[in-house]
């Protein structure tokens, strides 16, 4: 953790370390929304929604103008033609999560892509049915796991493991997972965590968690929503075999933006692998001949299904740019120094009115932080009342019943003025409390 005690906890403190900042001129590059009074909002919900990149007006309007001038001709005659448009996004995205280009494709939405990817790499056969979660997996995955051991016929009370859930734990160790695997890796078929938990905020070891699956000869796949953007990753290095994430959060495409896949080349290679398939993983050559038989294109791209939609992948393109441009290490070196310092602020005065659940160490967390509102020795303030109080003054950030707060200082655009801000706020919300009492 950067050290902040020779930073006084001021204004003027937070102004210098925005100054001495590299990448604040990366804020301008963003719509920030303001309050009624048109003061900037602190957005610390870009774990949620991504704020829109200025540049996204007009990618959006050159998709449009095309369609307008052109119509169905746009898939070949537009300024970038439709028909291989989703290609131009293949680089930027390929090298966020660290991996070759043949092995990241754009398409569909994020649970959709985790059914296409459980399609062909969950296969429940003999022993070896079950999938592991860990607690607190984002509600659609769970659903989406479950729908899935129920699909294959089996019962998904007895076929999913909910690992932490027993012990209601908030943070998993990676230990725990190996363990599991090593005592019931014969009965696992398929290993799905989050790359970044939602609601910890908990940055899992990936490398380590694939290659203990892979001991187990346990198929590992990954939720990056909260990750992609986020952190870095090497998934192709790792060995992972699959990955989704959604391009809406900290990818900044816009609400429903289309999510990205990740298939490991060593399965996207083989075209044996059993899929769920559409004309659009279909050999480009022969596509448009209509041909009986199904005959998909080497790596992710044969895992499409439909044509894409042209307009949202315009808004992710110029969201791409802008990181191609920063590059993620920077953003993740700014990033864990504005967590740091939020931390460091909230710690020094409310340690008795918050805990913060999110790892310490950098390695163990990304740009989130949640909190857990402890109840107050007259309970008058409850998690609720704070959020709500936040929101009144110009924050937006996130409440998840019954007691977290989750806050992401994203460093394309949040500044150290931000959490500043933020943790004066956060004290005032405590206030009415010790006045009164
Ligand atoms: C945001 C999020 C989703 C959302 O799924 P959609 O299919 O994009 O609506 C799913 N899983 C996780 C882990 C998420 O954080």
């Amino acid at each position: 953790m950067a050290s902040f005690s020779n930073i006084d906890a001021t204004a003027e403190g937070a102004m210098g370390l925005d100054a001495a900042d590299p990448l604040r001129a990366l804020r301008e590059l963003f719509h920030i929304p303001v309050t009624s009074a048109g003061q900037d909002v602190i957005y610390f919900t870009g774990n949620s929604l991504g704020l829109q990149p200025r540049s996204t007006r007009n990618a959006v309007n050159e998709v449009l103008d095309d369609w307008k001038e052109l119509g169905v001709d746009g898939h070949l005659k537009a300024k970038n033609p439709w028909l291989p448009y989703h290609e131009r996004l293949t680089s930027g995205m390929a090298s966020l999560v660290g991996a070759l280009p043949e092995e990241v494709v754009i398409m569909n939405s994020l649970t959709v892509n985790l059914h296409l990817l459980m399609a062909s790499f969950y296969k429940p056969g003999g022993l070896k049915r079950k999938i592991l979660i860990e607690h607190h997996a984002f509600p659609s995955d769970r659903y989406a796991v479950r729908s899935q051991i129920a699909w294959h016929g089996l019962d998904p009370a007895e076929n999913l493991i909910v690992l932490g859930e027993e012990e209601n734990l908030d943070v998993l160790d990676e230990s725990s997972i190996e363990s599991e695997l090593a005592e019931n890796g014969e009965e696992i078929a398929l290993l799905l965590i989050g790359g970044v938990n939602y609601y910890s905020g908990q940055l899992f070891d990936m490398r380590r968690i694939t290659q203990a699956a892979h001991d187990a000869r346990v198929m590992v796949g990954f939720d990056l929503a909260h990750a992609a953007g986020n952190v870095p990753l090497a998934l192709h290095d790792w060995d992972v075999d699959f990955a989704a994430w959604c391009s809406y959060k900290y990818l900044n495409a816009g609400p429903g933006g289309p999510a990205g896949i990740f298939v490991h080349e060593s399965h996207g290679n083989d075209p044996d692998v059993p899929r769920l398939a559409g004309w659009w993983g279909h050999d480009k050559t022969s596509r448009f001949t209509m041909p009986d038989e199904f005959n998909p294109i080497t790596g992710a791209e044969g895992w499409q299904m439909s044509n894409p939609p042209v307009l949202s992948l315009a808004a992710l393109k110029s969201s791409l740019d802008v990181f191609e441009s920063v590059g993620m290490d920077a953003l993740r070196e700014k990033s864990i120094k504005l967590s740091d310092y939020l931390r460091y602020l909230i710690e020094k005065t409310l340690t008795d009115r918050v805990e913060i659940i999110t790892p310490r160490l950098a390695s163990r967390h990304g740009a989130q932080l949640s909190l857990r509102v402890l109840p107050g020795e007259n309970n008058t303030i409850s998690g609720r009342t704070v959020f709500d109080y936040l929101e009144s003054v110009g924050t937006i950030c996130d409440w998840r019943e019954p007691d977290i707060l989750r806050l992401a200082p994203v460093p394309l655009y949040n500044s150290f003025t931000d959490a500043f801000r933020f943790a004066r706020q956060l004290e005032e919300a405590f206030r009415p409390e010790e006045t009164s009492s």
